[in-house]
């Protein structure tokens, strides 16, 4: 048939019309797809849909067809070619008969990242069964990445987004899994502006606990700032009870400080990444510009925001100064750093791990739990509890081998 002989697109794909699913399955090597559809094309089909998969060196290739009408052939002509020339190559083959195009997605469409370290078997009968309990079908399945964690991908439709976010919740915190929902659509490929939290998050450190350890004050630091991150304090007055604690360090002490921050594996690769997809990427921190601006300029990070040590006559006074960020701060913080990249809250993906960082979470398109509190874990979008922060770009449905191709060719 030639194209000028071709039926309308809407009679190609209409219920009606009788069509073939043809599935290949057998060791991959060059030519099976051209072969196959070289033998199809001896029967003047049409391609409705095609989907191949390899995976460990074997080929699943499944194409639907229209069944072949008139020219003296017949559907049982064409399975016995198919048959013949699947033979020739040592491949199996089944050939199911039926009518019109793939049966339509249902509406409520949703990406389930599940990142396991290791995945087992009972982690995924586990989500599959949950994901089918709240009346969603699985479309698709595909492995995003092998490194630094097992993360799989769920193409979901057919039930809502957030039911199905609170079924997986509960169900991956009893698994040990971390299991992301997001909506699918458009909305997650528009993501422009990534901003994080800097202590436990970006870095390894706290970073005032660095500062308490050269003045002799860590356990009373340690102690304020756990309580603060647990939510038990006002995050200002534990803030400035902190600082108080460092009166009279020297200045010098801030070179020290920062040659001691520890980046949280992964933290390179997912800035270099994002830079490279055309996101902007910040930081806001409850910690130091003495010690954010270093990083900014060490990461080329688009924005910095954090409190600002006093010093004078080259000690620390045991006060800060200007603007100070605390929960409330972060989440401003973000409106303005999205204002000045030109992007709707909406376009935005927010990082961190403790209460001051919930309403920065909440505010942003996506909130990203790290390791955090459970009192986070349980109010944010999604959650990851892998300590790499890389991980982030497969809840952005960044694959693994793009990473590596985007930081190999320089
Ligand atoms: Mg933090």
């Amino acid at each position: 048939m030639s194209a000028s002989q071709t039926p309308p697109a809407t009679a190609v794909t209409g219920d009606d019309v009788p069509t073939l699913l043809v599935k290949i399955f057998g060791k991959d090597r060059p030519g099976i797809t051209a072969g196959l559809f070289d033998t199809l094309a001896a029967y003047a089909v049409d391609v409705i849909d095609i989907e191949q998969i390899v995976t460990r060196g074997r080929i699943t290739l499944c194409a639907l067809v229209t069944a072949p009408s008139g020219g003296g052939v017949t559907e049982g002509d064409l399975r016995a070619t198919v048959h013949s020339w699947a033979d020739s190559m040592h491949l199996q083959t089944e050939i199911i008969s039926g009518r019109g195009d793939n049966r339509p997605r249902g509406t409520g469409r949703s990406h389930v990242t599940v990142l396991g370290h290791p995945l087992t078997a009972e982690s995924t009968a586990a989500i599959a069964a949950c994901i089918t309990d709240t009346g969603g079908n699985i479309d698709r399945i595909f492995r995003l990445a092998k490194y630094p964690v097992t993360a799989v991908e769920f193409a979901v439709s057919g039930t809502d987004t957030e039911k199905l976010r609170t079924a997986l919740a509960t169900e991956s915190a009893a698994l040990g899994v971390d299991v992301a929902v997001v909506a699918a659509g458009l909305q997650r490929r528009a993501q422009r502006l990534v901003v994080m939290d800097v202590d436990s998050t970006l870095i390894q450190d706290e970073v005032i606990e660095l500062f308490a350890a050269h003045a002799g004050c860590e356990a009373e630091v340690a102690e304020v700032t756990a309580q603060a991150m647990r939510g038990e304090l006002d995050f200002e007055q534990s803030l400035h009870a902190r600082v108080a604690l460092l009166a009279g360090l020297d200045e010098s002490v801030v070179d020290k400080v920062r040659a001691e921050v520890r980046l949280t594996p992964g933290a390179r690769t997912l800035i270099k990444t994002l830079k490279r997809l055309g996101f902007q990427v910040g930081v806001v921190s409850g910690g130091f510009t003495q010690v954010t601006d270093d990083l900014r300029e060490r990461l080329g990070l688009d924005f910095a925001s954090a409190n600002t040590l006093e010093i004078v006559d080259g000690k620390l006074t045991g006060r800060v100064t200007g603007e100070i960020v605390d929960r409330a701060g972060k989440a401003r913080l973000l409106r303005r750093f999205a204002t000045e990249a030109g992007v709707p809250l909406s376009q935005t993906v927010a990082v961190g791990d403790g209460a001051n960082d919930l309403d920065m979470l909440n505010a942003a398109g996506l909130g990203v739990a790290f390791n955090a509190k459970p009192v986070v874990r349980e109010a944010a979008h999604t959650a990851v509890n892998v300590p790499f922060l890389d991980t982030v770009l497969y809840l952005l449905g960044v694959t693994r081998e793009e990473v590596e191709a985007a930081n190999t060719h320089e």
